[in-house]
């Protein structure tokens, strides 16, 4: 496995909307494998194809709860309902948090890697992670949802 490079904003690849997914050979399984590894060595709970630089419709999310590894190949959010309103970062916006609303639950249907159909149900953070990694793939980025930036001094109480 490998650990790939973050592409950060203003990049174009961030702002274009991903291609489709049509083969799912070795290269796809090695490819969620380096993203997953990516994801964890930068700390992230999700990551998404264009922020390594591949413009195609994947992302990994991990919020390390139970749900555990969720792999997306063409996911589409196919339900959603509800409303949370609640702080949201980026590996591609560095050091920058945000606070963003968005539906509380959604439903999810996507490919595994094996190009097998899926359907994921989540709420709270986990769903907040899932759709940030859809709208990524989307050319959607946070920063355009958000109502506003949190100031240094609010992070490190969050963190505290
Ligand atoms: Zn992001």
């Amino acid at each position: 496995m490998a650990i790939k490079a973050i592409v950060f904003h203003p990049a174009a690849v961030l702002s274009q909307a991903a291609e489709q997914v049509t083969v799912f050979d070795n290269k796809l399984k090695k490819l969620l494998s380096d993203m997953y590894e990516t994801m964890v060595e930068n700390d992230g709970v999700g990551l998404a194809a264009p922020q390594i630089g591949l413009s195609k419709k994947i992302a990994v999310v991990d919020i390390g709860e139970e749900s555990g590894k969720i792999e997306l190949v063409n996911p589409v959010i196919i339900e959603a309902k509800g409303e949370q309103t609640g702080p949201e970062g980026c590996l591609s916006f560095p050091g920058l948090y945000g606070e963003v609303t968005r539906p509380d639950y959604v439903k999810v249907q996507a490919l595994n890697r094996h190009g097998k159909p899926f359907e994921i149900e989540a709420s709270g953070f986990l769903s907040r992670a899932i759709q940030h990694e859809i709208d990524h793939l989307e050319g959607v980025l946070f920063t355009s949802k958000v109502n506003r930036y949190y100031e240094a001094h609010e992070l490190e109480e969050m963190e505290g």
